[in-house]
This record gives C-alpha cells, sequence and structure tokens, in this order.
C-alpha cells in the first residue's frame, strides 16, 4: 500500500492548506529574489509529497486554488509538473539532473493507430537519435519501450513522478526501460490521435540539458536540430507506423509536450477527416459542407466539427471533435474556419445556439452538428462503394 493510513486527514489539510498558502504568496511577489525564496519552500514541500506518495494533496491545493487564485494556480501547477517531470539523483556519489521528455506525434489511419511495445532494436535507434540531436554531449539517455497512447501514459502528478524515477534509473544506467504493456488501458479508437515515445535526459548537475545550450554552441541551432531529430525519429518508427499517415512533433518536457501535442491534433483531426473522405468516399474538400458548433454540459466543454456533401442538410458522414483546451468559443470559431478554409473547405454554418453534450447510446460515439441545426450520428453514405472496415469512433 502506497499511502501511509498513520497520517491523518487532518495533517493532508493542513499541508494542501500551505501548499495554497504559499503559492499565494508567490503570485503575489514582485521580484525575482522573492520568487525564488517562496519557490525554494514550495519545491521542497512538493517534493516530499511526491516522493511519499501524497499527490492528492497538491490537487487538493489547486482545486482551492483554481476556484479563488488562477495565478497561483498556474504557479503551483508549474512547479507540481517540474517536479514530477524533473529530479536530481546521484550517479556514483555525483548529483545529476533528470528530465522527463515526451515525443510526440500525430497519427491517423483508417484501420487503426498503434499504441504496442517498441522492439529492442528500435529503442536503442530512438536513443541513438536522442543522443545525436538534442542532448547535450555525454548525457545519459533511457527510452520507455513502448509507443504510448494519451489515455495510457501517467496521469497524476504522482505518477509521472514514479514513471519518472524509474526511467531516471534506468537512464544512469544506460538501459532500455521495459513497461508492461498488460498494465495499460486498451486506447480509444480514433481516427486520428496522438502518439508519445517516453525518455530521459540525464546530466551532471547544472549542466546542459540540450545539446543548443552547451558553451560554444549557437542556441539558434535548436531549430535545425529539432528538425533533423523529428525527421529520424519518423524514419525509426516507420516499420511501427504502418498503415498510418503521422507527423512526429517537436519533442519537449513531459507536460509541455502533452499540451502542445493536444493543440496541434485539432487541426491534424481535421486533416485526416477530410483526406479519409476523400481516399474512402472520393470526396473532396470542395464538394464538402462543415458545420460548427459548442457543446456544453453545464459549461462549454468542446466545439465539435460535422463534415457532409453540399446540398445536404441532414447527413453527416464524418465528425471532428475540438476541443477548447483554454480558449474561448469565438477564438475556436475562428481557428476552426480558417483551418477548414486552408484544407478547402469554404461551405461553413456556424450554429450561435448550443447544443446539449451527447453521445450515441449504444457505440458512446459523439454526435456531430448537421446544417439543419440537430446532432446526428456520423454515418456512411449509403450510396458509398467501400464501407468502412471497421467503425472510426
Ligand atoms: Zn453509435
Amino acid at each position: 500500500m502506497r499511502r501511509n493510513r498513520f497520517i491523518s486527514r487532518a495533517r493532508h489539510t493542513a499541508d494542501a492548506e500551505t501548499l495554497a498558502k504559499l503559492a499565494r504568496r508567490l503570485s503575489e511577489s514582485g521580484c525575482r529574489l522573492e520568487d525564488q525564496l517562496w519557490e525554494r519552500r514550495l519545491l521542497e514541500l512538493l517534493k516530499d509529497r511526491l516522493a511519499r506518495g501524497f499527490d492528492t494533496d497538491i490537487e487538493t491545493a489547486l482545486d482551492d486554488l483554481s476556484r479563488t487564485n488562477t495565478r497561483a494556480y498556474d504557479d503551483l501547477a508549474d512547479l507540481a509538473e517540474s517536479c514530477a517531470e524533473s529530479a536530481v539523483i546521484e550517479i556514483d556519489g555525483r548529483p545529476h539532473d533528470a528530465l522527463l521528455l515526451a515525443l510526440p506525434l500525430l497519427a491517423w489511419s483508417r484501420y487503426k493507430v498503434p499504441a504496442a511495445t517498441l522492439a529492442p532494436a528500435v529503442v536503442d535507434n530512438i536513443a541513438v537519435q536522442i543522443g545525436g540531436h538534442l542532448a547535450a554531449r555525454g548525457a545519459r539517455i533511457g527510452v520507455a519501450d513502448y509507443l504510448f497512447s494519451i489515455d495510457q501514459l501517467p496521469e497524476s502528478f504522482g505518477d509521472v513522478y514514479e514513471f519518472a524515477q524509474r526511467l531516471f534509473e534506468c537512464a544512469a544506467h544506460g538501459s532500455r526501460m521495459k513497461v508492461d504493456a498488460k498494465s495499460l488501458r486498451e486506447p480509444v479508437s480514433m481516427l486520428a490521435d496522438t502518439r508519445y515515445v517516453l525518455a530521459a535526459i540525464v546530466v551532471p548537475q547544472g549542466q546542459a540539458l540540450y545539446h543548443w545550450q552547451e558553451t560554444g554552441v549557437d542556441p539558434d541551432s535548436k531549430a535545425a536540430a529539432v528538425d533533423a531529430f523529428t525527421a529520424q525519429l519518423a524514419n525509426v518508427l516507420q516499420p511501427v507506423m504502418t498503415g498510418c499517415r503521422y507527423r512526429v512533433l517537436a519533442p519537449n518536457a513531459f507536460h509541455a509536450a502533452l499540451r502542445i501535442a493536444d493543440r496541434e491534433l485539432r487541426e491534424f483531426s481535421l486533416e485526416a477527416a477530410l483526406a479519409y473522405l476523400k481516399l474512402t468516399y472520393d470526396l473532396a474538400p470542395s464538394a464538402l459542407q462543415a458545420t460548427v458548433a459548442a457543446f456544453e454540459d453545464k459549461r462549454i466543454e468542446e466545439m465539435r466539427i460535422g463534415i457532409g456533401r453540399i446540398g445536404d442538410e441532414d447527413q453527416i458522414i464524418e465528425g471532428v471533435v475540438w476541443p477548447l483546451l483554454g480558449d474561448d468559443e469565438e477564438r475556436a470559431q475562428e481557428d476552426i474556419e480558417a483551418a477548414l478554409r486552408r484544407l478547402g473547405v469554404t461551405r461553413i454554418t456556424t450554429h450561435a445556439h448550443r447544443f446539449p453534450l451527447e453521445f450515441c447510446d449504444d457505440c458512446g460515439a459523439p454526435l456531430f452538428p448537421n446544417p439543419a441545426g440537430h446532432s446526428v450520428h456520423a454515418e456512411a453514405p449509403e450510396d458509398a462503394d467501400e464501407q468502412p472496415v471497421a467503425p472510426l469512433h
């Protein structure tokens, strides 16, 4: 049992309150010196909570701040993310900085986007590419031997912390990290989705993590290094991604990489839906119309886009969910319209009224707005020669 039941609830409440209190003071700080003092105390407490498996204290503090003080919430969330994804570890008696990286990719397939164990040769090759393009000279590198879907990744701060500690240990010994595939959830099958390889870079404390941070290296060489790395990673993953179209995104620290990939996935999903309609039903973007609406459940949750033939006000052939991710509805509408136009769809209906956040009772697929103003299930066109092999939602 991870949690110590002899530590009282009162003690946990006090720790959560202390975290919230320190974060409020940090958010009011007017200078770097004061920042550093509050940060030091927060980091100490956060690391202690994570190391003891009491990350619920952190969640409690964040819950409180999310309702009362958004600046303090952001400050505490930043520090908690950093404590979960990075650490100082000892190797041969010397302190080292260790960082958990996520290498994200966007993929779509008419069949299934894989989430699977990576062969040892693939894992070793990924480590070589990280060493060759990203990490500072002499850095130790660890790679987990699995291509994760978003719902298989470690989720809470505590889960991320534990995963990172194991991977740092493997990096210190120059070994691959084995992931128990049986312990992972079966991913929800989507037409387009993100996938992640998790890796770690470990360097002597205070030294450069990335190649472009080293003394004498032009910091602007980052862009070329990242481009070279993503091109190489795309090659290395080719045997794994059979039957998929995919795009490797820039690697980043774990939490930042997930946020960026979530954002990038929105337009990529639209692109995938249109490519799918062309490939499967020979429907070009110019023959299609899109319907955009906000779907809500108490508060706005997400935008949904129904795509069907021009002239058909009822049937939706394919749909895309566009999560707001902190954007407001108006901004999301503008982004969606711009993305649709870039992709060649110019007939766009935007409904001003909000739809209830509905899903299909049978298969759980989201319902999409049609031009007539209803939410409907996406259906393959009746006259199509080729019907989809598997349900796409
Ligand atoms: Zn259904």
